[in-house]
């Protein structure tokens, strides 16, 4: 059996129902494998057309919209995350299925209370492990922890969910708890240690392994500090827009170009789908790169590029329009 609920049989119906005959079905790479079989039943079940997308799926902000219109495809499937543009459709219907996770999450919950810091617990998750706050909160309360719940962000639509992207909804309650508790990846619960001032706790249901993640933040800050400096002493900026229908910000880009320039800089624009660090050394004049695509491709990874690259938020400070602290102060995750 598989640890994620494809929920097979409410995809049936939701095709039969709206008498889809050809659909395009995305899956983020840990659960690609299940595509031949999703492919396979869903041809025997519905008679539909299937194609299964091999690229990548980073999130739903990377819905293949423009794949499926030229194939004419009448539904895209995207499995791995709950919707993330309201009005993101291109005029063909998607249908999210978030694939619940099967792993069990208390032995680990169980394992992170005694890295926890003070009662006021802010509980957070990713869209798999949603289904398991409830367990979660009892379990806390049982041990006398008063648990707080993120409210909904921009694109992160249900309360205690966060994304890699997304943790308005913690920063809200920040003032109101002593420390969090992140219940998924390393990924996720990183980005939230970036984006707030309090203890992180990780909790992944994966590997059964908690952790406190204050090193890692505070190793990261080193090294985000370190890149802005860098970026300081670049001359051409190359501004990197995304074609990805939820990571496109060309409005932010030509922002950022206008303030680099009055600041006596030299900056272009560039268009990418992929972020390929090694394409970027094509760009053999530019500088320094400015991400306004997916910020954690600047913060997770900078070593795979050759030269420097800040976010949108970080560029801010490069230009001196906000202080160090100030970018602190709003986090250093935000999309
Ligand atoms: S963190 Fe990056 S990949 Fe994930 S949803 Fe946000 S923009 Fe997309």
């Amino acid at each position: 059996m598989s640890m994620y609920d494809l929920e097979e049989d409410e995809l049936v119906a939701e095709i039969m129902g709206r008498g889809a005959r050809r659909l395009l079905v995305q899956l983020p790479d840990g659960l690609k494998n299940e595509g031949p079989r999703l492919a396979s039943l869903i041809r025997e079940k519905t008679g539909a057309e299937v194609f299964i997308s091999a690229t990548p799926a980073w999130g739903a902000c990377d819905l293949s919209l423009d794949a499926a219109a030229r194939l004419k495809a009448d539904l895209l499937v995207h499995y791995g995350h709950n919707e993330f543009l309201r009005d993101g459709s291109n005029g063909i219907p998607v249908v999210y299925i978030p694939a619940k996770s099967r792993h069990e999450t208390i032995p680990v919950i169980e394992k992170a209370l005694q890295l926890l810091q003070g009662t006021r617990i802010g509980v957070a998750t990713v869209v798999q492990h949603l289904h398991t706050l409830p367990e979660t909160t009892k379990l806390l309360e049982a041990r006398g922890f008063k648990v707080q719940l993120p409210g909904r962000g921009p694109w992160a639509h249900d309360s205690g969910q966060v994304l890699g992207c997304d943790y308005f909804g913690l920063k809200r309650i920040e003032s109101e708890v002593d420390s969090f508790l992140v219940i998924g990846s390393y990924f996720h619960a990183l980005g939230a240690s970036l984006s707030v001032d309090k203890p992180t706790i990780l909790a992944d249901p994966y590997d059964q392994t908690a952790r406190n993640l204050d090193q890692d933040r505070a190793r990261i800050i080193r090294q985000r500090y370190a890149m802005v400096e860098k970026a300081r002493q670049a001359h051409t900026f190359g501004i990197i827009v995304s074609t990805k229908p939820g990571q496109s910000n060309p409005t932010i880009a030509m922002n950022i170009q206008r303030q680099l320039e009055e600041n006596g800089k030299k900056a272009v624009v560039l268009y990418a789908d992929e972020v390929v660090p090694d394409k970027l050394l094509d760009f053999t004049d530019i500088d320094a790169f400015v991400d306004t695509a997916c910020p954690r491709l600047a913060l997770d990874d900078p070593e795979r590029f050759s030269k420097p690259i800040v976010t949108r938020d970080e560029i801010m400070v490069v230009i001196g329009a906000w202080t160090w602290e100030q970018l602190l102060e709003r986090g250093l995750v935000r999309l």
